[in-house]
């Protein structure tokens, strides 16, 4: 039994002891249905206590428990267990009382909590929903608008707005178990009862007739495409019509459908996968992580801007260096319009703005940047430029201090090649924009050290970050295998498709926005410089001749109003222009392709299957640990749909990997071979029957 159970005077306590976080596996149930039967069978006490040791509350089922069969006593026959105990229960929470550590809670008669505590519903975030109660006792206790908010969005709540909700009866100063026995004595002298939160009503006559399906609505648009949410909806429309036993019972049947979808199964493996990503092959687990308590960024553009804004976030001192006035003053005016912005939307309060603001000390000179422990360089992307500053940082920098490149593509180990201590040298990639987009692949260099790379990984995490390690390639991770992808979606375009089309087949599979609309936001000008750097027979120029001549028409994308589509002024909607339909017409002709109807399917497998061969080549050389560090860039860098579990996942899982191998082969076939070669790693998994787990570590 994960738990023990002692008398006080004439109280009861059940107290779980199941580290580190009380997980609720068998032995917590166990002990608390043993110390509810102890509660009730000794004519003395008079109330029971549930508590938690350790540093929380029961935070949910325990992980390794996952995927076996629920072993007795269950969750709900607990839950039950305290709610039919005929002396009143108190759960006493610290720390984090959520998914079925709430609903447990909420099994009790009372709640207490101290003021730093949290209580949430996090299911929907594995594809789930509370399956023990939870979506028929809290809108119950709540209402039915706020326990959608809560259930819906999966966050958590603090002590004090859970209080004003009524989630939590009182808020306790002080030592905990000792603050509760007092509560519990004090309801026992008041003569207080059970109070069983299945015996409230819930007021539907307030409620619109239509409410559940206004709410179906508003949640498919904010939740697009996914099954839980709306199953949450079905839930609470349950137990608003039902009494609380058929309630209760409909929320299993949806509960068991969210638990057989594909999505719950991606979700889950999205969780773990980013917990695996903290773990690197040959890095001591012993190797000490240096000290960063204050920070520089080199230039303060578009990226500049969005990382120092980050660290002043996590409260850590910034310094901002520029190389000329001008460039200084917009950077820092951007930061303070996107600061000021939250705050207009109520996300920050002006206090707070200028608190961030306060820890920012922009700079034109070199010599202010000798406090800094951790030194990130995000200038303009050429190799040349990034060594010499490099060669300046190795001249003031102190001595220990990380010095990171925020380069998409060069090599770090170049770039570490301009110092006199590559060791300290890491690439910090960080996703655009940078203040928002959870991704920073964290590149080790040949040289870079141990502890270099280990508190590379611990900063991105500390403000808030995944950081996924990854080595030294061209594009790394996530931009390397965009290549294929982006290709692809450019050949279908000259052999037939038109932008629009392309597009909307990869945003109908969950993708934020198409390749295309991507090529404008970024601005079609940079891959027209960077191939006009790179060798011809590089690459397959045919199909990048629209893209050059819309961008030597002055069409460079969003920026301009125009590029692959055409904008209105100050709208990003993407409007199919006939004069780039005409240019791709144009371009087909004169490469002698006979444009052709191409398929959705055809256009969704050529574009996802070649990220996914590329990750397969990715893989083989080592330039990630494992597949699901992959499907994290993705996810987080690039938005690919968490609900498919990332490129590797869905190519596994949704497709197969001998199905992916052989449509691979049918359109490396189809498209003459040169541009997709079919990774001899894939073949080889394919051959021995392996999956990607086997892959990588
Ligand atoms: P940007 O042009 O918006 O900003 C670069 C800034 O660096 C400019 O303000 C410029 O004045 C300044 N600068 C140039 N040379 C400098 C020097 N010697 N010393 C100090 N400052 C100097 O570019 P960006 O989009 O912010 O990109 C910066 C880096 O980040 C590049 O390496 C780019 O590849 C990388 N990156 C960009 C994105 C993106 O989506 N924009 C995403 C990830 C990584």
């Amino acid at each position: 039994m994960h738990g023990s159970f002692e008398k006080r005077d004439n109280i009861g306590i059940i107290r779980v002891n199941n580290p580190p976080v009380n997980a609720i596996n068998a032995g917590v149930r166990e002990a608390i249905i043993d110390g509810c039967a102890k509660i009730n069978a000794d004519p003395q006490i008079k109330a029971g206590i549930l508590i938690c040791e350790g540093r929380t509350f029961m935070v949910g089922a325990d992980i390794r428990e996952f995927g076996k069969p629920m072993q007795a006593p269950s969750l709900p026959d607990t839950i039950q267990a305290l709610e039919d105990s005929s002396k009143f229960m108190v759960a006493a929470i610290h720390g984090s009382a959520f998914g079925g550590g709430l609903e447990i809670a909420l099994g009790c008669h009372y709640r207490v909590a101290v003021a730093d505590a949290k209580v949430g519903l996090p299911e929907v975030k594995l594809g789930l929903l509370p399956g023990a109660g939870g979506t028929q006792r809290l809108p119950r206790l709540v209402g039915v608008d706020a326990a959608l908010d809560i259930i819906v969005s999966g966050d958590p709540l603090p002590a004090e707005k859970a209080a004003q909700l009524g989630i939590i009866d009182k808020i306790l100063d002080g030592d905990l178990p000792e603050a509760a026995l007092e509560y519990t004595k004090r309801l026992v002298a008041e003569g207080a009862l059970p109070r069983k939160i299945r015996d409230l009503d819930i007021d539907t006559g307030q409620m619109p007739k239509d409410y559940f399906e206004q709410a179906r609505q508003r949640i498919a648009k904010q939740k697009k495409k996914l099954f839980s949410p709306q199953r949450i909806v079905d839930a609470l429309e349950a137990a608003a019509t039902l009494p609380f036993d058929k309630g209760l019972k409909r929320e299993r049947d949806l509960f068991m459908q969210c638990l057989q979808n594909s999505q719950a199964r991606a979700l889950q493996h999205v969780f773990f996968a980013e917990r695996a990503t903290s773990q690197i092959p040959d890095l001591d687990k012993n190797v000490p992580v240096r000290d960063i308590e204050s920070v520089a960024v080199i230039g303060a553009g578009t990226m500049g801007g969005g990382i120092a804004m980050n660290f002043l976030n996590a409260g850590i001192p910034v310094t901002l260096l520029e190389v000329k006035q001008d460039a200084l003053d917009r950077g820092v005016a951007v930061m303070r319009k996107n600061y000021e912005s939250s705050a207009a939307k109520g996300r920050l309060t002006m206090q707070q703005v200028e608190q961030r603001m306060d820890l920012l000390a922009p700079t034109l000179s070199y010599d202010d940047l000798g406090k800094a422990n951790l030194i990130i360089e995000a200038v303009f992307e050429t190799m040349a430029i990034k060594k010499e500053v490099f060669g300046k940082l190795d001249k003031v920098a102190a001595k220990g201090a990380i010095l990171a490149s925020n380069t998409s593509y060069l090599s770090i180990d170049e770039i570490a090649s301009s110092t006199s201590r590559p060791q300290d040298v890491v690439g910090m990639h960080f996703f655009s924009p940078a203040n928002v987009m959870r991704l920073c692949e964290v590149v080790r260099g040949k040289k870079s050290a141990q502890d270099a790379l280990k508190t590379a990984i611990e900063t991105t995490k500390r403000i808030g970050k995944v950081g996924v390690v990854c080595a030294n390639s061209d594009g790394f991770i996530g931009n390397r295998m965009l290549g294929g992808y982006g290709y692809q979606a450019a050949l279908c375009v000259l052999e037939g498709a038109m932008p629009e089309q392309v597009d909307s087949v990869l945003r109908d599979f969950g993708m934020p926005m198409g390749p295309m609309q991507m090529s404008d936001l970024a601005g079609l000008d940079i891959g027209y410089k960077s191939r006009k750097e790179r060798d011809p027979d590089s690459f397959d120029g045919r199909v990048f001749r629209t893209a050059d001549l819309l961008v030597e028409m002055g069409r460079l994308g969003q920026k301009t109003g125009a590029g692959y589509y055409d904008y209105a002024p100050g709208d990003r909607t993407p409007r199919p222009s006939p004069v780039v339909a005409e240019l791709i017409e144009m371009s087909s002709q004169d490469f002698g392709i006979v444009r052709r109807e191409i398929r959705d399917e055809e256009i969704l497998e050529r574009c996802l299957l070649s990220l996914v061969n590329a990750g397969c080549d990715v893989l083989a050389e080592k330039v990630a640990n494992r597949a699901s560090d992959i499907d994290i860039v993705y996810i987080y860098g690039y938005g690919f749909p968490a609900y498919r579990g990332g490129p590797m996942f869905w190519a596994e899982n949704e497709v197969g990997l001998k199905t992916a191998l052989e449509k691979l082969r049918k359109y490396s076939v189809q498209t003459g071979g040169k541009w997709l070669k079919v990774s001899p790693f894939l073949e080889k998994l394919v051959a021995s029957g392996e999956g990607f787990a086997s892959a990588g570590e």
